[in-house]
């Protein structure tokens, strides 16, 4: 086994998720102090000409499987592909980013591999020689720290902005590799037939740097529109509360929390939710988390940077009019 990283990068339709430059830069950082280099992994059809950007983002080898039945994401194809350049490159540490791709990959290829793997890492630290993460539990209550096993292959996935990417070295060259992976009839047997996409061009929330949220105050799908707005001029994403997507006042594609979907955004507006710990499960992490709610003691205030005690029906519109203002 090698002491390298390897990284795999998550891409659709050609446009790579900005997180798999960010664990690109947390490999280099172990590696740095391990020995071993920093690698990537690229999956996918005409996958061939992200490499340069690849390189630039700090990756040493880069390891590529292109290949038809790779241009939508499946998981069984995808685990051979992962595991065909796993078999090549011999890593140490497989390193993914957490998202509904990565924690499905992840886990069929830590199966097959028998591989020590932690899911949803907030921090990667190396203690001498082990690789030890922090990772939430009991629905984010607790940070626990896990010890991966040395004498197998890690892996583990890693939230989003949990790390900051290098500034890109225009230039930079890296080794590039291609691989290829034998699929099975079985493998291939799960086709797709057709995407329907739920977003509305708006941002999904895993990908958004800024989320503006709203909860049951909003009352109505309408009412939305407000939220939808502020968050449309901040270049951000629309979340939503449980509370609100059963109540159909936005689709469950927004839902943040237990189960909903995790983020950590530099900035999360959190407008009429109470902060449920179910709810704070899934936005805890935020850089700068702002509270809007009538209830001064609304659990939201426990775990925001500012808090805003106030009707968001009358905040909200003030807000959205100054970013209105500021943005000439
Ligand atoms: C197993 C399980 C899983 C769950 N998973 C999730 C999950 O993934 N995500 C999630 O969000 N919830 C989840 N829940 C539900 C969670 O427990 C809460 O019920 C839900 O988060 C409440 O949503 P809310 O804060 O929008 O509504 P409420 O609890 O009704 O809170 C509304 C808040 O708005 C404030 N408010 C009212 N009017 C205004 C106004 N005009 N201006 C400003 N503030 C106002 C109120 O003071 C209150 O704090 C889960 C529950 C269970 C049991």
């Amino acid at each position: 086994m090698s002491n390298n990283i390897l990284v795999f990068i998550e891409q659709r339709e050609g446009v790579i998720l900005p997180a798999s430059f960010q664990l690109l830069a947390l490999a280099n950082d172990l590696t740095g102090k391990s020995g071993g280099q920093a690698e990537a992994c690229v999956v996918g059809e005409g996958v061939g000409n992200l490499t340069d950007k690849i390189a630039a983002q700090g990756a040493k080898k880069i390891y590529t499987v292109d290949d038809p039945e790779l241009k939508m994401y499946r998981v069984v194809p995808y685990t051979a592909a992962l595991c065909a350049v796993i078999d090549e490159a011999d890593p140490k540490t497989v390193l993914i980013p957490t998202t509904f791709m990565g924690r499905d990959l992840a886990s069929r290829v830590a199966a097959r591999k028998r591989a020590a793997l932690a899911i949803d890492c907030m921090e990667v630290v190396l203690d001498g020689d082990d690789l030890v993460v922090s990772r939430g539990m009991y629905a984010g209550k607790f940070m626990g720290k896990v010890r991966l096993a040395k004498d197998k292959l890690q892996i583990a996935t890693v939230r989003s902005n949990a790390y900051s990417a290098l500034d890109p070295q225009d230039g930079a060259s890296a080794d590039v590799q291609a691989v290829s992976a034998v699929f099975t009839d079985a493998d291939k047997r799960a086709k797709i037939k057709e995407i329907v996409s739920t977003t509305s061009g708006i941002k999904d929330v895993t990908e958004a740097d800024i989320i503006v949220a709203g909860g049951r105050a909003l009352k109505s799908e309408d009412n939305f529109k407000i939220i939808i707005e502020m968050a449309e001029l901040l270049d951000g994403a629309v979340g939503a509360s449980r509370a609100a997507c059963d109540s159909g006042y936005q689709p469950h594609s927004r839902q943040v929390g237990l189960t909903g979907k995790v983020v950590t955004p530099r900035l999360y507006i959190a407008c009429g939710i109470d902060g449920a710990i179910q709810h704070l499960a899934g936005m805890r992490g935020s850089k700068v988390i702002v509270g809007i709610n009538t209830k001064k003691d609304a659990p939201i205030y426990s775990v925001a940077t500012y808090g805003c005690v106030a009707d968001l029906f009358e905040i909200v519109p003030l807000l959205t009019q100054e970013l209105k203002r500021l943005a000439g």
